[in-house]
Order: C-alpha cells, then structure tokens, then sequence
C-alpha cells in the first residue's frame, strides 16, 4: 500500500496519469536537479532564487531533489560543487557561474555524463551551454542610465559622477557596462569607474572612499552603480565622507535599497521578477528530465554558438513607483519594508 501510494504521488507530480500501466515510467527514478548560484552577498539568491525554483520543480515533479549549493564568489569552489553534483547523481545543472569563462569547463564536465547545462541569469561564454535564461541584461543598464539623467536633469554636465561596475568575470555585468556607456556616454562627465571584483559591496566602498578622497573639492553629483550592494558600499563611502545624498543607481530591489530609496539615499533600483525566472528555469529543468525539448523563441550567441534563449523584461523602480511594482507583484511586502527603516 505504502508503494501504491508513493507511486501515485510520482507520477501524478510528474504529470504523467497514475493507473497507465506504464512500467517503465514507473520504474523511472523522479530525478536530481542541481542549481549551483553564485554567491550570498545579493539577497536574491538565498531569499528567492532558490526557494521559487525549488517550490516550482516540487510541484511539477514531488519526487524530484534539488541540490543547491552556493559557490560564495569562488569559481574553484563552484567546480568542484558541479563535479560533487554530477558525482552525486545530477541529471540536469542549472549553472549561474561566478565566471562565465571558467565555467566552460563545468559545461564540458556535464555534457561528458550527458547531463544538459541551463545558464541561469549569467550566460556560459565559450561552450555549447543548452539553454540560457535571463533578462535583458543591456537593457538593466539603459534602464539604470536613464533614470541617472533623469534624476541629474539639468546638473548633469556641472559635475561628474562615479562610476562603479559590476565583477569582470560575470558576462551580466559586462552587458550591465554596455548598457550605460550606450546611454551615458558623452551626457555625464566621469571622475572614475571602477570595476568591482567579485561583486563585493566592501570593495565598492573601499574604492570609493579611496577615490573620494584623491578627489576632493571636485563636485560628485551622482553615482552609477551596478547592484544594490555596490550602490550601499558608495552610499556608505559617502556618508563617512560627510557628503550630502546625490542620485545614485542600483539593482534588485533588495529591501535594504528600497529602504534607502524611501528616504532618498538611493534615487532607483531595476526590478527583474526573480520568481519568473526561477519559476520558468524550473519548468525547463523538468522538461529537460523527462528528455524533452522545451520550447524558447529566439537565441543568443556566446561564442560557442547559438544558445536557445529565454529573456524577460526589467523593470526601473523608483520612490513613486514601488508599489506598483516590486510591491504589487508581491515581491516585498509593504511590512518588510517598514521594518527597521
Ligand atoms: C545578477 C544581479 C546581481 C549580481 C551580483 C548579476 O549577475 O544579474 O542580479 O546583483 O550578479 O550577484
């Protein structure tokens, strides 16, 4: 009876009928998906990334595991965290690589055991990665740009701005760059930019500190910064420095940035729905488990060729229109935004 039941749930989880007499799907083991994310500094990952994707595949696919492991910015520890994966039984890796480069290799490791590569949120540059899915990345920096002119106005050409990036091996950041030189470039004079090795906030606040103090007397009138950790590392930088609060840019519409948003440390964020992300990553993991070809609608060439794509849209936050957003998409709440600010 014990058996009967348990069965049942399988193959009612994994949408295939209970009673069709299909002993082989039977028989079938539910599958073990990996999702190796790379680091806890952003909120995202540990709060919604992993939790939407995890909630989603449990519900397509009850007897499905999840291992997820966190690589916390080292792109060593994130290979041997495949390798322990694919060891252990992984039969799809959702990979979001530390370094987009590195993780090449992990790529080939995978494909050796035919076990499919989904590059999730940051693309795998230079190896026949399986599907990519992800926002439109250039279009987070034109978002961040834009609203960085918008909040300059006038006093756009009267000073400079700082200037600080996301980490050099992560190909999102490479696009994030692009995205804002595009829209920036020739509008906003620079006083320094700076890329921000492993995404680390403390770096960013170092560097600014740093630089701030090379550049005094000359007149900071924003910051573009690539995330909402590098934009509190610069705020913090800023406030030690005395200095009043300028229009300053960021990305993921942490709490703690939207926190600095209400009381106007921080002029905007760029909202991407992580729980789409995850949710569609999810849904593709499962089709790959049962040896399907899940669908996408266009590619993206990372050097190895075509890689089937998904994109979604981001979305610019700012004070006035939080609630709209991030708030009616249920992504915060209203309470844990009053909490502690
Ligand atoms: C992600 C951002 C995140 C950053 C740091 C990027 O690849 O797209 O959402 O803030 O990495 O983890």
């Amino acid at each position: 009876a014990v058996a009967a039941v348990v069965t049942g749930v399988l193959l009612t989880g994994c949408g295939i009928l209970p009673g069709s007499g299909d002993d082989q799907a039977a028989a079938e083991p539910a599958g073990r998906v990996a999702l190796l994310l790379p680091e806890r500094a952003a909120s995202r990952y540990d709060a919604a990334d992993a939790p939407y994707f995890s909630q989603r595949l449990k519900q397509l696919c009850p007897a499905c595991e999840i291992d997820y492991r966190n690589a916390e910015q080292d792109a060593a520890e994130q290979l041997d965290q495949a390798e322990e994966a694919l060891e252990e039984g992984a039969k799809v890796l959702v990979l979001n690589p530390v370094d987009s480069a590195a993780a090449a290799e992990i790529v080939e490791l995978a494909h050796d055991r035919d076990v499919p590569v989904v590059s999730y949120d940051r693309l795998v540059l230079g190896a026949p990665v399986d599907y990519y899915i992800s926002f439109d990345n250039a279009k987070v920096g034109r978002l961040q740009a834009e609203a960085l002119l918008s909040a300059l106005g006038d006093g756009a050409r009267d000073g400079e701005i700082l200037w600080i990036n996301g980490s050099p091996t992560d190909n999102n950041a490479t696009l994030f760059k692009q995205g804002a030189h595009e829209t920036l470039d020739g509008k906003v004079r620079v006083a320094a930019e700076f890329d921000t090795p492993e995404w680390n906030p403390a770096n960013a606040e170092a560097w600014t500190a740093r630089t701030l103090s090379g550049l005094k007397g000359r007149d900071i009138v924003g910051v573009y910064a690539a995330n909402g950790g590098t934009a509190g590392g610069a705020i913090a930088a800023m406030k030690a420095a005395g200095l009043q609060a300028v229009p300053v840019t960021g990305q993921d519409a942490e709490i703690a940035a939207l926190q600095r948003i209400l009381v106007g440390r921080q002029h905007m964020t760029v909202y991407k729905a992580v729980r789409a992300e995850a949710e569609k990553t999810a849904e593709l993991a499962f089709t790959l488990l049962r040896g399907g070809e899940p669908e996408t609608g266009s590619t993206v060439d990372n050097g190895a060729g075509a890689v089937p794509s998904v994109l979604l849209d981001p979305v610019a936050v700012t004070k006035e229109t939080i609630e709209e957003t991030v708030v009616a998409d249920g992504y915060v709440t209203p309470g844990a935004l009053c909490a502690g600010a």
